[in-house]
């Protein structure tokens, strides 16, 4: 093991803006090894408290709706408006298949090449739970090492993109243009924890089915529980090809940012994921106590289980 693996050192790297050392960290925190695990514990604590000035942007979309396109674009105008921009993969497809729908092709290059960005995917080990809290954990050392504008990229077809609404600030939901049936491979939950939907490729060939489609959403959001802000989706249209519609999708993150902020919901809403992870590591502790008990093992396959 490399002698920066020590956590004081790592994180001393880490704040001083070494990307090695935040992929470093981050592989830390993925580790599954118990003394790893004790490493990247001391390594987090010492990174919460920076996370304050962040914002938590979840994008969720289907394969080729146009998520790498657009987060290329969205995150270039967040960098020439001064921030710095990490984005946080979340891939549940390769858990079953090993391959990967987010991690297989060349994506968001100009992003890539941007010392203001940060990109990673979140490995694939481990349970479907577990890959929203490394998720988490990646999130917490992107903030420490100065990103405050943190983009989560999920699918939207397992269960842990709805564990993503525990760990976002907000959610843009991304939909093909193509009325009707573009939202079948959603979950209604995903659905419902959005607060912008955005339908992409509003262009060209595609603008009429994106006008369809825009309507159709916007009668769509109406049948929806209200958002805990008390507030429902707005409906967006862009062409992230063409550069169209993306600075209103700018101005309408920064416009709930800033109510979110205002309000109290940021605040509230943070906290309330807080105890919503603190309940699942409980959870998921005294059940693997349960399983990895020696009388749980031997009972069990008498019980036929
Ligand atoms: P992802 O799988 O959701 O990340 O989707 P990609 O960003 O890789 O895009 C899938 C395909 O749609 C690619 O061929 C893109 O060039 C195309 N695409 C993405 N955004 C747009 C857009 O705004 N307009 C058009 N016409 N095509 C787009």
């Amino acid at each position: 093991m490399s002698r920066s693996m020590d956590p004081a050192e790592l994180f001393h790297l880490l704040r001083s803006g070494d990307r090695a050392a935040l992929a470093q960290a981050i592989t830390l925190v993925e580790s599954t090894l118990p003394i790893e695990q004790v490493r990247a514990e001391e390594l987090l604590e010492r990174c919460l408290p920076f996370a304050q000035d962040s914002l938590r942007i979840g994008i969720t979309g289907p394969p080729g709706v146009g998520k790498s396109t657009l987060i290329d674009a969205f995150g270039m105008l967040l960098i020439k408006q001064g921030h710095r921009v990490a984005v946080l993969a979340v891939d549940p497809s390769s858990q079953q298949s090993g391959g990967s729908i987010l991690g297989d092709k060349t994506r968001m290059e100009r992003l890539g090449a941007e010392p203001a960005a940060f990109i990673r995917p979140t490995a694939s080990r481990g349970s479907l739970g577990g890959l929203a809290r490394r998720t988490r954990e990646a999130m917490v050392l992107c903030e420490a090492a100065g990103y405050d504008r943190i983009l989560i990229e999920t699918v939207g077809v397992g269960q842990s993109e709805l564990d993503v609404d525990h760990l976002t600030d907000l959610n843009v939901l991304l939909t093909l243009p193509g009325a009707g049936d573009e939202l079948q491979g959603i979950k209604r939950g995903i659905m419902e924890s959005a607060d912008l939907i955005v339908v992409t490729k509003s262009d060209g060939a595609n603008t009429a089915r994106a006008n369809a489609a825009f309507l159709d959403l916007q009668h769509a959001v109406q049948l929806l529980p209200p958002r805990a802000h008390g507030g429902r989706a707005e409906v967006l249209a862009c062409s992230a090809l063409m550069g169209e519609g993306l600075d209103t999708l700018l101005d309408r993150i920064a416009q709930l940012h800033e109510r979110f902020q205002a309000n109290g919901h940021l605040a509230s809403r943070r906290a309330a994921q807080e105890g919503w992870w603190m309940h699942r590591t409980v959870e998921e502790g005294l059940l693997q106590a349960f399983r990895t008990h020696p009388k749980v093992i031997e009972a069990l396959p008498a019980l036929g289980a």
